[in-house]
């Protein structure tokens, strides 16, 4: 099949491990017989620095053009980089936030896995690891607190504020179905995480994530408090498989997550909407400290090809094989520098990015 897929270096350390992950992307067109083209796009510093602002709109319609969009990173150093001297709707941020919203990207998705091989590096005790654990958290992304009506005003004389958390039943409704479509591609279980306890939207989204399981009779829902859930993460990780949950829940229980894995360069992510299209990013930045030294790792937006393939383009062999080779090259006691242990052989990202590649079968 013929793919149109448009990548956005950005900045940093963002146009070396985009570079790695397009080597994963030929190789899998050459095993396995598609085609893939390519159309680099500017977002971020880099766009600040050939057109003045973050995002342009020809960035958005090439965005949408394409089947799926991969990107590295964007951002620089807010203390020593001119882009933070700019109003912060023209700093690299704001193009960021730009895209997910002119894509209507409202599902975001975050694995946490665990790699046998970097156990060492999980914060947790070995009773609580058990046989690994192996995640992925469905947040939605455009709605709820982050995004109701705010307001900070003296009343009788007090200063108060108010943040306001609306949720309507379709924007439920949409996340869920995001949710059981990745769960039937998985373990086939959703642990649906609300407050249904004190607040009425989770009442709301209890009800509708209940009335979506029904059209999956094959998927395990359960639910859980958020509170229970913060605590079942360290507790218990293995008992996750798709964890559904709105999205100020799903931004501070993914970080907890990723935080279990211990290891940043790691960790891939995703943001679908309603279609089969998404941007697919690391869920690092764009770490300008090591920025064109050679050595950052490749590895989570390597997996976030991984991603790409199975939620965009439905290549969920070809996802497989590019996941069994990051597993292999681990295996096999390659690391970059940020996941090294004794006993291993370090290498840069050029380096690791070949590794991977030769072990896609
Ligand atoms: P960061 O994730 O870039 O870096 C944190 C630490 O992790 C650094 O020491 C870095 O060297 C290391 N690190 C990160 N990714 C690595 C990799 N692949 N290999 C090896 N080491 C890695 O976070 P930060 O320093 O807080 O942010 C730097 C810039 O990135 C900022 O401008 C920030 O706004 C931006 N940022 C962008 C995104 C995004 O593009 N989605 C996300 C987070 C931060």
């Amino acid at each position: 099949m013929d793919y149109k897929i448009a990548l956005i270096p950005g900045d940093g350390i963002g146009p070396e491990i985009v570079r790695e992950a397009k080597k994963i992307l030929d190789k899998v067109c050459l095993i396995y017989g598609h085609s893939f083209t390519y159309k680099e796009l500017l977002l971020g510093g880099a766009s600040i620095d050939r057109h003045g602002v973050p995002l342009t709109d020809e960035t958005i319609a090439d965005a949408k053009a394409s089947d799926a969009v991969l990107m590295g990173s964007i951002g620089g150093d807010a203390k020593t980089s001119p882009w933070y001297q700019l109003e912060p709707s023209r700093r690299p941020e704001a193009g960021l936030l730009g895209i997910r919203k002119a894509l209507n990207l409202f599902a975001n998705l975050r694995p946490a896995y665990l790699y046998e091989e970097l156990k060492a590096a999980c914060p947790l005790k070995e009773e609580r690891i058990g046989a690994g654990f192996d995640m992925i958290i469905v947040r939605e992304l455009t709605g709820g607190l982050y995004f109701g009506k705010r307001e900070t005003a003296e009343k009788d004389g007090v200063m108060t504020a108010v943040d306001t958390l609306t949720y309507n039943e379709n924007e439920i409704r949409r996340i869920a179905v995001k949710a059981f479509d990745i769960a039937m591609k998985r373990r086939k279980k959703v642990t649906s995480v609300d407050k249904a306890n004190v607040l009425d939207s989770s009442r709301l989204w209890r009800k509708v994530v209940e009335e979506v399981a029904k059209d999956y009779p094959q998927v395990t829902l359960e639910h859980m408090l958020v509170d229970n859930c913060a605590m079942q993460l360290v507790h218990n990780p293995g008992q996750f498989d798709v964890i559904l949950t709105e999205n100020m829940f799903g931004d501070i229980l993914s970080d907890e997550a990723s935080m279990v894995t211990g290891s940043i360069g790691m960790l891939s992510s995703a943001s679908l909407n309603e279609t089969k299209f998404g941007l697919y990013e690391p869920s690092h930045g764009s770490a300008p400290d090591i920025a064109g030294k050679g050595i950052a790792n490749p590895i989570a937006t390597i997996l976030s090809v991984a991603m790409l393939l199975r939620y965009s383009l439905d290549l969920d062999k070809e996802a497989d094989a590019v996941e069994d080779a990051v597993r292999q090259v681990l295996k096999d006691g390659y690391r970059t520098v940020d996941i090294m242990s004794g006993g291993c052989m370090q290498v840069g990202t050029v380096q690791m990015g070949d590794l991977i590649a030769e072990r896609i079968r």
